[in-house]
């Protein structure tokens, strides 16, 4: 294992269509790691194509993306995105459609007026924006809507707005009945899974959609208008389904449950909305289907269906790369999928997703095996040492443990793996082995090397952890000695060491429930003399500025994680945090403050030392300095020590937090004003620190300057004015 450092990812413009279902925050990782590691001639391959944005961006680069993907949906989504419709396009399809007839109306105001209903002010009849329901009683509750008259919010709904709804539930069945077959015939033994998860659509978002997707078979549009209708309707699905919480509180759903207050949606604004979410942006990439080949700039290679029916025909292709985001088990999205495909398409393009309707819950051992069975005839195709790359979204222990197994039993072995938070998405190397180990006989795990493996992780890191990341460093344990092997229970086993681990006598949990998942694991005794990770950040960012006097932020986050890589990488609060006490922004670029220039601070020093002596004098105590490692003053009268103070212009206070052989009720730390926000900030982070500094007084520069300005200060007078409102005690300083 080398040590891999992290790449940052940048912030997504336009998150594009249907972003609630799709990976977070991965854009331009891939292509930084592309940059690094592969040649533009060379063909990158997506075994799971589960990120349009990502394939698009290496496309973008130069390089052929050859992408499997087997989900309709995403796949239309990547066509799309590659070559998006064009407004001018967007807008004639939504108009050919408003304009179609329903009866003797416009198909638009007959939908629209489903959705009618009477402003609070001005009486007049109004098309609401959407319509609040709550699900335990099945109660049409609210209204939202923009009237004319300038009136517009939240409202209750009305008995007419029942009334409308109920009337429109009275003829649900018949057209539940259609949305239906779209998908599944009355035969098919997936036609109860398929009701299952029409029972997220309300019988007037059923009503809508079944009406324009009726219409949709039998308009003659050109196939440019077309393709962009269908996205308009792609998008329209989503925002139908009663999977809306209102307000806001689940953006990103996983499973198709229908939140306790949800949104049903005008579905004909939500059509007209669409026109924005796919329209335009970024440069065009050309998209083929497999066999064809892009052009020698680069582009989207499809193939339709999954990883494992591809494999068999990479033989004449040259694989350099293979960089993919990892899905993670999506029932919510990958049921919809096969839901909408169904709708848009009909029921023979939805048959090969289908399975994704078998299964109600995917469990992670389901899921290690689906990405097994999409590796495994893969490293047999690439160059030996090849890269495999993979971006692990909203990482969590079992979706690491099932990617490392997964890719460990497929002949890949790990080089990289580089951790953030939870939040941020995971990053894991591997490279073709020289040869396979599934021919071996499995050897089991070696509890006591995993152990091992997660003590020194944290001792290293210096500071407790969530538990993603002491599974991590046991996960890496035993995928460099090849224990990550494809067993009955695998998963199970593979947790068994790590968790035997932690109830050992060496690790705290620092935590208000039992749940190992939550809070933060750490060592019963740190080491004194390493210094903890927020301490080498902060060392490390003003190293930085002070060598680089105008640092743009991406460069600053290079740095740190190319010299805190792999499951050290800090995460963007902690370099904030840093930044917010030491630097100026201007123009996105960060400069070291006036005051923290290493001359200023020694000056700053200087004056503290002076204004202890001084009131030392006064008080009729004695002095004794101490230069290094720390600039420390103690107080002494009579040969016992009554104060030790400890001088910094930095809040690197780990070492002498835990080095201080001063009873702590003693020792002060004392500071610059604009590093006490920083400490706080540790303090707070660190629940083991914190217990430290327990007895501790933090005092700023400035109030010993004051001090010392007071000529008739006594002993008793200088300790109450330590306890007075100039001293923040660590639990006061979290209010910073
Ligand atoms: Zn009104």
């Amino acid at each position: 294992m080398d040590g891999f450092a992290y790449i940052p990812a940048n912030e997504p413009e336009n998150p594009g269509p249907l972003a609630r279902y799709l990976p977070l925050a991965a854009d331009g990782i891939a292509t930084a790691f592309l940059a690094q590691h592969s040649r533009p001639d060379d063909w990158v391959l997506d075994p799971f194509g589960a990120a349009p944005r990502t394939d698009l961006e290496m496309a973008r680069l130069g390089y052929r993306v050859l992408v499997a993907v087997n989900n309709p949906v995403t796949r239309f989504l990547l066509e799309a995105t590659a070559n998006p419709p064009s407004q001018a396009d967007l807008r004639a399809a939504l108009a050919e459609l408003a304009a179609a007839r329903k009866g003797n109306e416009r198909l638009e105001t007959h939908l629209q007026s489903l959705y009618l209903t009477e402003c609070t002010k001005c009486h007049r009849q109004v098309t609401a924006d959407a319509f609040i329901w709550e699900r335990e009683n099945g109660v049409l509750a609210g209204r939202i809507y923009h009237c004319l008259c300038g009136d517009n919010g939240e409202y209750p709904a009305t008995e007419a707005d029942q009334a409308r709804a109920a009337s429109l539930a009275a003829t649900d069945s018949l057209h539940r009945s259609r949305a239906l077959e779209r998908v599944a015939t009355p035969h098919d033994p997936d036609r109860v899974h398929v009701e299952e998860a029409l029972g997220c659509y309300l019988p007037r978002a059923v009503y809508t959609l079944i009406t324009i997707i009726n219409k949709l078979d039998s308009f003659s549009l050109t196939p440019d208008r077309r393709r962009a209708l269908l996205a308009l309707v792609l998008t329209a699905c989503d925002e139908a389904s009663a999977l809306w919480a209102h307000p806001t509180e689940r953006p990103r759903p996983k499973q198709l449950t229908i939140p306790p207050r949800f949104l049903e949606k005008n579905v004909w604004l939500a059509l007209e909305r669409g026109v924005e979410f796919w329209s335009g942006g970024g440069q065009l990439v050309e998209a083929v289907n497999w066999p064809s080949i892009p052009g020698e700039a680069g582009g989207l290679c499809l193939f339709d269906g999954p990883m494992r029916d591809l494999a068999p025909h990479l033989k004449n292709v040259s694989l350099g790369t293979v960089v993919t985001v990892l899905p993670r088990p999506n029932q919510a999205f990958w049921t919809l999928s096969a839901l909408w495909a169904g709708w848009l398409w009909g029921r023979e393009a939805a048959a090969p997703f289908k399975s994704a309707l078998h299964r109600r819950r995917y469990d992670w051992n389901w899921h290690a095996a689906a990405l097994y069975a999409a590796l495994k005839n893969l490293s047999d195709r690439l160059p030996l040492n090849a890269p495999l790359f993979a971006i692990v979204p909203e990482p969590e222990p079992a979706f690491l443990s099932s990617a490392l197994l997964a890719a460990a039993e497929s002949g890949f072995d790990l080089t990289g793996l580089a951790l953030r938070t939870r939040h941020d998405p995971a990053q894991i190397l591997w490279r073709r082995s020289a040869f396979s180990h599934a021919d071996k006989k499995p050897t089991g795990i070696d509890a006591e090397a995993v152990r091992r493996a997660m003590l020194s992780a944290l001792q290293e890191r210096g500071e407790p952890v969530p538990i993603l990341h002491l599974h991590a460093a046991g996960l890496i344990a035993m995928a460099d000695d090849h224990s990550l092997r494809w067993r009955p229970e695998a998963l199970a086993q593979i947790n068994a060491p790590i968790l035997t681990a932690l109830a050992g006598p060496e690790f705290i949990h620092h935590a208000e429930s039992k749940n190992a998942e939550i809070g933060l694991w750490g060592l019963v005794n740190w080491d004194a003399t390493t210094d903890s990770l927020p301490d080498r950040v902060e060392m490390t960012i003003v190293r930085f500025l002070q060598n680089n006097p105008s640092a743009a932020l991406r460069d600053l986050e290079n740095t740190l994680n190319a010299e805190l890589p792999g499951l050290l990488t800090p995460s963007l609060g902690l370099l904030r945090a840093v930044l917010a006490s030491y630097a100026v922004e201007t123009d996105g670029h960060w400069s070291l403050r006036p005051e923290d220039s290493p001359s200023t601070r020694r000056a700053d020093l200087d004056a503290a030392a002076q204004a202890l002596s001084v009131l030392a004098t006064r008080l009729g105590v004695t002095i004794q300095r101490q230069e290094s490692p720390q600039r420390l003053i103690l107080w002494q009268d009579s040969g016992e020590t009554v104060y030790a103070f400890y001088l910094l212009t930095s809040a690197i206070v780990g070492r002498i937090l835990r080095q201080n052989p001063y009873p702590p009720e003693r020792s002060l730390l004392v500071l610059p004003g604009g590093r006490a926000g920083l400490l706080a900030y540790k303090l707070d982070r660190d629940p083991a620190l914190r217990s430290v500094a327990e007895c501790w007084r933090i005092v700023k520069f400035r109030t010993f300057q004051r001090l010392s300005e007071m000529t008739g200060i006594t002993r008793e007078g200088f300790e109450k004015e330590l306890s007075r409102d100039s001293i923040e005690s660590p639990e006061q300083m979290k209010l910073f």
